[in-house]
């Protein structure tokens, strides 16, 4: 589904990153993240036919103000109690006005389908503008598989240095993303304080997966209007904890827990002090792609238990000035070392949990 790489400064690109996703014939939804290692990691989740999620509140439920649920911790305890408050939180960001997102539209795409990819994506967007996102800075094209020639002119045309590499006819793939006709693949780019998004709708589109893809990606947009940080379960930790708790066709935590189980890198089988000690290394997501997202989201569900949205957000924006351990301090009032040994805590609890 998604494809994410911080790529490293080449030539004029300063603080470049760029990302793909897909969604496949077979319903699988295939993630990757390229950091500025220059390592490939790649993870896959399920994903079942979808249709539209928009929040539709029932006539007795009331919702509190949007405002008093970004800033505070779910009501009911444990993780039933953290979804209910997360739908909460998307039911009441569900009146935002959907954010302009303009596009240039590829000679043979299919403009229906695009229309849908674009009102999916200012769907999923709406929780984010309840955290003052206003604007998309994004130069958004939306292509066929047939428009590759097109797009080269287009984007040089924008941006001479552009890495239209990214789009490779020989092998048929933008990013990571095969170009199949029934494909929707998006890639991203950013490029000093631009961000350049390049999607691709097959000509023979169908729907399936667009709910996931479409809130993990928004998930993204989000944080590039922020900045991107190191913590390595953190990007696609909160992307995937988007996903798995407001879309009912995304995989469910089960799966992700036994993909995390089944890791090579044995990290589910961690002491809880291996866990402390690798997340105080920012080194528990090495040698396996999957585990920023499956155990991002285990980490999410701790971090969103214990401290509310807002302060969440805050401490991305801290972080993008400070560091990470000065940001937590400040912030959230912890110390990095501290906030380590409860997610410490709650990993291994989970796990096993899981085991047992
Ligand atoms: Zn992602």
């Amino acid at each position: 589904m998604l494809k994410f790489a911080w790529l490293k400064p080449v030539g004029r690109v300063i603080n470049s990153h760029r990302y793909a996703f897909l969604v496949g014939m077979s319903g699988l939804a295939v993630f990757a993240v390229l950091l500025t290692s220059g390592q490939i990691f790649e993870n896959e989740s399920s994903t079942k036919s979808t249709q539209s999620s928009a929040p539709v509140p029932s006539a007795t439920e009331t919702i509190p103000p949007i405002a008093e649920l970004i800033d505070s911790k779910p009501k009911e305890p444990g993780l039933a109690g953290l979804k209910q408050h997360f739908k909460l939180i998307e039911k009441a960001s569900a009146s935002n006005a959907a954010l302009p997102m303009e596009y240039t539209l590829g000679p043979t795409v299919n403009q229906a389908n695009a229309e849908l990819v674009r009102s999916r994506f200012q769907e999923k967007l709406k929780v984010f503008q309840s955290l003052g996102l206003k604007s998309l800075d994004m130069h958004w094209v939306i292509a066929s598989e047939k428009d590759h020639d097109w797009w080269v002119q287009i984007r040089q045309s924008q941006f001479a240095d552009y890495p239209v590499d990214l789009w490779d006819t020989e092998e048929n793939m933008l990013g990571h993303c095969r170009l199949d006709p029934d494909i929707f693949c998006g890639a991203g780019n950013g490029v000093n304080n631009g961000f350049y998004q390049d999607n691709v709708i097959g000509t023979q589109f169908t729907n399936r997966g667009l709910d996931q893809v479409t809130r993990h990606e928004s998930t993204h947009f989000y944080q590039s209007s922020i900045g991107f940080i190191d913590t390595c379960w953190f990007v696609e930790g909160q992307a995937s904890f988007f996903e798995l708790y407001l879309e009912p066709t995304a995989r469910t935590r089960d799966q992700v827990i036994v993909r995390l189980m089944n890791s090579p890198t044995k990290v589910a089988d961690s002491t809880q002090e291996e866990f402390e000690r690798k997340l105080n290394r920012n080194s528990i997501c090495d040698g396996d792609p999957d585990i920023r997202y499956d155990l991002g989201i285990l980490v999410f569900e701790y971090i969103y238990q214990n401290y509310s949205l807002q302060d969440i957000h805050n401490l991305l924006v801290e972080t993008n000035k400070t560091s990470w351990s000065e940001a937590t301090n400040s912030v959230l009032g912890v110390d990095a070392t501290e906030l380590n040994a409860q997610i410490a805590a709650y990993l291994f609890a989970q796990l096993a949990s899981a085991r047992s």
